[in-house]
């Protein structure tokens, strides 16, 4: 089975300190308190992966806080990976500290993708890696209703090793045809 490993916060959620109002929901973590909020159709994406792959999601935040998020989700099929599995990277602007090394999980990269909202994760790999756009609770995103569409393309792939970078636009090609 092919294996997918996605990033959790604004890629697949949005995480804050303060209450964001309705849609989000007041979780808890390591005695702090937080709210969260999905991205739409984040529940229906997460279910219809799990299906194809081997799920992994990483996270740069605790273990704590990942398994906080994932309890509330409720969904099974997922090995949940916080930042102790990320790597310390040095940054000239100090902005992003750490990497995602998918050989960590696979030697066989062509078995192996990222979907993550910051393209430094996988600078090492960027074959391996599909940015999405930033998700911080726009009610009208349709991000990864358009990923699934890819996913299932990709997935039946011999490697899914490639320049992701025109994804959408091939998403568009798949849909339309
Ligand atoms: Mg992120």
């Amino acid at each position: 089975m092919k294996k997918l490993v996605l990033d959790l916060d604004e890629t697949l959620v949005y995480s804050s300190m303060e209450p964001m109002g309705p849609d989000s929901v007041e979780l808890s973590a390591a005695g702090s308190t937080f709210y969260t909020m999905l991205r739409p159709d984040a529940r229906e994406f997460l279910e219809h992966v799990a299906k194809k792959f081997e799920c992994t999601i990483w996270s740069t935040g605790m273990q704590a806080y990942l398994e906080s998020v994932w309890n509330y989700l409720n969904i099974d099929g997922f090995t949940l990976w916080g930042r102790d599995y990320c790597k310390p990277i040095e940054t000239s602007d100090g902005r992003e500290p750490f990497e995602k090394p998918l050989r960590q999980i696979t030697e066989d990269l062509s078995e192996i993708v990222l979907i993550d909202n910051t393209a430094s994760m996988f600078a090492k790999c960027p074959l391996n890696g599909i940015l999405v756009r930033t998700w911080r609770g726009d009610k009208n995103d349709t991000e990864l209703s358009h990923l699934r569409y890819y996913l299932d393309w990709l997935q039946i792939q011999d490697s899914m090793q490639r320049d992701h970078q025109s994804w959408r636009l091939e998403t568009l090609c798949l849909r339309t045809r």
